[in-house]
């Protein structure tokens, strides 16, 4: 096993340095002339095709298919749920060093590909060049923390000694987990639910995103090379709506571990809740699910530094996280020109396909998002007064450009409903309670931020804003593997707190034993 160092976050790649700069562009050359190739199912070792074809296209550029891929059947689901039941046996006896040595070769193998996965990660899914490197960082991360969490819940456990008496406490993995992730974060979140299932002893089904099928598919190869045996995981790419619930309602699933919108999660909750003939346990389901993140701008505050919060956190990736900001709670006595502010700034966002550095944003991620988007966008121009965007942007992709709304009422639909897209609500308090009030006004409770100089006032924050992720005078957004474990409250799910030291503990169950000495 590899000396250990202490965990580090992954740095990113300074792209305004020019040989880091050429080398992205040679990688995005690289990885446009593999557009177009077909990808295949594996279960286990069987690489197979169904004929059943999804298309993966690009969203700024929509005439292009980054890759495609065959579906999954219903049947496969089973097979795939069977197989990763056979295997497990064999994969939960791997010392945990030789999981944990194999995630750390993982890491080491993403990092030699980081460009190539940030361009692949440009084309399929719209990021720019610093929203995939923060994304392929991420997934480094996951695989670096959870190598070393796995390394300390496999060593000796901190349990009372009763007299006469050797007293243990170990943790064992559960069996088969289904991994279900969404497109917006396509590799570091698909990887984080993924590794830290397989690294705890556990065999999985991986049925990645339709959004962006191929980002998994490369992600698959770097496990194989890594050694992670083919028997221990499988990818399964299909439609969520035709496999999910053969997937969540086998006898023989454990577990689930999902990320995405709450209606899904909810679902998938509800399912997983109802056993099934032949079925030993209660299934257990993580689930991180929507949000409707606010940030509060006090009147005690720097007020540039606010809007600059603001807009990284409601227009960065299109506001396609989960962490945006979709509402500014602005106090009464700077709400106009912080509204004036943000609006200027708001129109100099430079719209356009992310291969081009020079676009702040690029695409949304399909055409039911963009129209999805425009409904919302159209609802709102009646709820509020449009300060900013309003429309479709032109171009070959799914662009749209970053709207402002202002004057929203906390009970219309762009206040209270997740929107997923570059469409921000601005809302008026009147004093700091208020604001707070506002905020927690919502079903939600993942992300939130804070913009004050009062201290009184962040004291008041820390106490009632109800959210998983609270972040005081900077963005809600960008959390940090080991800093900020992440996850929500309400109706953002089950508060796992992916990146902290309690996440590895979901995969994982813990056996007591005594033994009396004579
Ligand atoms: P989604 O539509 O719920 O899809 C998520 C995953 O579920 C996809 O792999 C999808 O497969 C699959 N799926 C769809 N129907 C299913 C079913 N009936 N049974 C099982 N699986 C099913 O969400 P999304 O559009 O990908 O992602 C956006 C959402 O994720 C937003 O709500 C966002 O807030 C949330 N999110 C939350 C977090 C967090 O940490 N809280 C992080 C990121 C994103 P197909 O693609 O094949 O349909």
């Amino acid at each position: 096993m590899d000396n250990v160092m202490e965990f580090r976050n992954e740095p990113y790649t300074d792209f305004s340095v020019p040989a880091n700069r050429q080398a992205m562009e040679q990688a995005l050359r690289q990885v446009h002339s593999e557009f177009g190739r077909e990808y295949q199912l594996r279960i286990a070792s069987d690489w197979m095709g169904t004929g059943d074809l999804l298309q993966s296209l690009n969203p700024s550029n929509i005439r292009e298919a980054v890759g495609v891929h065959h579906k999954a059947t219903a049947d496969l689901a089973r097979r795939a749920v069977e197989c990763a039941w056979s295997y497990f046996p064999q994969w939960s006896r791997t010392p945990a060093q030789q999981r944990a040595q194999m995630l750390l070769d993982a890491a080491r193998i993403l990092r030699r590909r980081k460009m190539e996965f940030d361009a692949w990660m440009v084309y399929e899914a719209g990021k720019s060049w610093i929203e995939a490197e923060a994304d392929v960082s991420e997934a480094i991360d996951f695989c670096e923390y959870y190598a070393r969490e796995m390394l300390r819940l496999a060593g000796p456990q901190n349990v009372i000694q009763l007299a006469g008496e050797q007293d243990e406490l170990v943790y064992i993995p559960l069996g088969v987990g289904v991994v279900i992730p969404p497109w917006n974060f396509p590799l570091a979140i698909l990887v984080g639910m993924t590794v830290a299932a397989l690294v705890a002893g556990n065999t999985v089904v991986l049925k990645p995103s339709s959004e962006t099928p191929t980002i998994a598919a490369k992600f698959a190869e770097v496990l194989l090379e890594a050694g992670f045996p083919e028997g221990s995981f499988t990818l399964l790419t299909g439609s969520g709506s035709a496999v999910g619930d053969v997937l969540v309602e086998h006898p023989k699933t454990r577990f689930v571990a999902f990320t995405g919108s709450r209606d899904v999660g909810l679902r998938i909750n509800e399912l997983a809740a109802r056993a099934q003939p032949g079925q030993l346990w209660i299934k257990r389901v993580i689930a991180e699910m929507g949000g409707k993140d606010a940030i509060i701008v006090d009147a005690n505050c720097d007020l540039d530094k606010a809007v600059e919060g603001v807009l990284v956190s409601a227009f960065g990736y299109q506001g396609q996280k989960c962490s945006a900001c979709s509402r500014a709670i602005v106090d009464d006595k700077i709400y106009e020109p912080f509204l004036d502010k943000l609006a200027a700034r708001a129109k100099q966002i430079k719209v356009g396909p992310s291969d081009d550095p020079a676009n702040y944003m690029g695409p949304v991620i399909s055409a039911g998002a963009q129209k999805t988007i425009l409904a919302y966008i159209e609802a709102g121009k009646q709820e509020g007064r449009l300060v900013a965007g309003g429309g479709p942007a032109q171009g070959d992709g799914y662009f749209l450009p970053p709207t402002i709304i202002a004057d929203v009422d906390s009970k219309a639909r762009i206040f209270q409903e997740e929107i997923f897209g570059p469409v921000l609500a601005v809302t008026r308090a009147r004093d700091f309670q208020h604001a707070i009030d506002l905020a927690n006004d919502s079903e939600y409770g993942l992300t939130g931020a804070v913009f004050s100089n009062d201290p009184e006032h962040l004291r008041l924050a820390k106490e009632q804003f109800h959210v998983g992720n609270l972040y005081f005078n900077r963005k809600c957004t960008g959390a940090m593997v080991g800093a900020h474990p992440f996850g929500g409250f309400n109706m953002s799910g089950t508060d796992s707190k992916a990146g902290g030291p309690d996440y590895l503990l979901l995969f994982l169950q813990a056996k007591s034993i005594a033994r009396k000495l004579s």
